[in-house]
């Protein structure tokens, strides 16, 4: 379901191990509609549309967050689906998320659920400076705005045309992190290592993953909090939960992704089964092993910004770096924010991947990081 590029990306994990793959999305030219063996082009409510997807697959599973829980309840009557209907309903909706990572034991930013403009009034004034994101549909920093004020935070709200949603204490962030798992039918969970995200714009700019790039203990309890979070939604299937790092080294849990992640791309490139071949084993039932990465790995995402004047990036140069893997998505039109591809530098040592991946950033004008 989902004709993204994380499902251009799964559906290749897939047909390298010969599975014929089906892709749903009303889209005529997705990235992945593009490279899978059948395109459904419908909405994803269309009953014609499940009942083909239905037909043509064993299993079925998700690239983006915002898939209809109806359509996935229609699905799961009839085919495995993973992850099920119930779990990506609760990571869709940020109140109910925020619930279950209290339920876990897990700690997330204060927060204020506000429905009714009581709940907006009796807001406490230690929540601000703030950040009001929408309960639903937000990604990439979409349907979030700072508030410093009452004033402020009301307005906002307006301007949200008054939806569900939750009002966060701006933390003061020293890091930020993500760890993805995988869990199966039968309650085996994985996991790749720890991500240690920079984030501009709201946006995914670069991940670096290697040993060394948080505190030990720091990585030890992200990766617990992210279990614990999997096994007490008995989750089958990949799951990403990212975190904060804030300035006295504790962790506080930002939010969870039903699925593999932009953070866990480096994964391809770095270890010996990526977040898609997960995703994979999880679908057909087959063995889930600890992933082990054999080279640190620096991914930097490629947004449209690069392409904006019409000119292509300089791929000869890029390329010409040792361990340079670059994927793009096949999307045809670039625009700023928008997602392109991404290029993963990997090494023998820290030292040369961070070397080689400044060196990138600079061709490509990325800023230094
Ligand atoms: P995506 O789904 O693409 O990850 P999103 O739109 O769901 O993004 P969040 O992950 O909630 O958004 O926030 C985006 C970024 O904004 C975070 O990665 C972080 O840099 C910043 N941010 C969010 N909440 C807070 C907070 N409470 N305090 C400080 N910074 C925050
Ligand atoms: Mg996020």
């Amino acid at each position: 379901m989902g004709g993204g590029q994380l499902g251009r990306m799964f559906v290749q994990a897939a047909q390298a191990m010969g599975y014929f793959t089906a892709v749903l999305d009303p889209d005529a030219i997705s990235p992945a509609g593009l490279v899978s063996h059948y395109h459904i082009k419908t909405a994803y409510l269309d009953e014609q549309g499940l009942a083909q997807l239905i037909q043509r697959c064993a299993a079925i599973t998700t690239e983006f967050e915002n898939v209809p829980a109806p359509a996935l309840l229609t699905l799961g009557a009839a085919r495995r689906v993973s992850p099920g209907a119930e779990a990506v309903a609760i990571a869709q909706d940020r109140i109910r998320e925020k619930a279950h990572f209290v339920r876990c034991g897990v700690p997330c930013a204060p927060y204020a659920v506000i429905e009714t403009a009581s709940q907006l009034a009796a807001v406490p004034e230690d929540l601000l400076p703030g950040i009001l994101k929408t309960a639903r549909l937000g990604y990439d920093g979409k349907g979030q705005q700072r508030v410093s004020s009452r004033a402020e935070l009301a307005a906002a709200w307006d301007a949200l045309k008054g939806v569900p949603c939750v009002l966060e204490k701006m933390l003061p962030l020293k890091a930020e992190c993500s760890v993805i798992v995988a869990r199966g039918a039968d309650g085996v969970c994985v996991n790749l290592p720890l991500q240690l995200n920079l984030h501009r714009d709201g946006i995914l700019a670069v991940t670096e993953a290697y040993e060394g790039n948080l505190p030990a203990p720091l990585v030890a309890q992200a990766i617990a909090a992210t279990r614990a979070i999997a096994e007490q939604l008995q989750y089958v299937g990949v799951l990403c939960v990212e975190f904060f790092v804030l300035q006295d080294d504790s962790l506080v849990v930002n939010e969870m992704a039903p699925r593999p992640h932009n953070s866990g791309h480096y994964s391809l490139d770095a270890c010996d089964l990526s977040q898609f071949d997960l995703q994979v084993r999880t679908l057909a039932g087959l063995p889930l092993l600890q992933p082990r990465q054999h080279s640190p790995a620096i991914m930097l995402n490629l947004l449209g910004d690069l392409w904006v004047d019409g000119a292509t990036p300089p791929w000869d140069q890029v390329l010409a770096l040792p361990g340079a893997h670059l994927h793009l998505y096949g999307k045809l039109t670039a625009s700023k924010g928008r997602k392109m591809g991404h290029l993963t530098l990997t090494g023998a040592t820290v030292a040369q991947v961070r070397a080689t991946a400044l060196q990138a950033a600079a061709l490509l004008g990325i800023a230094p990081f």
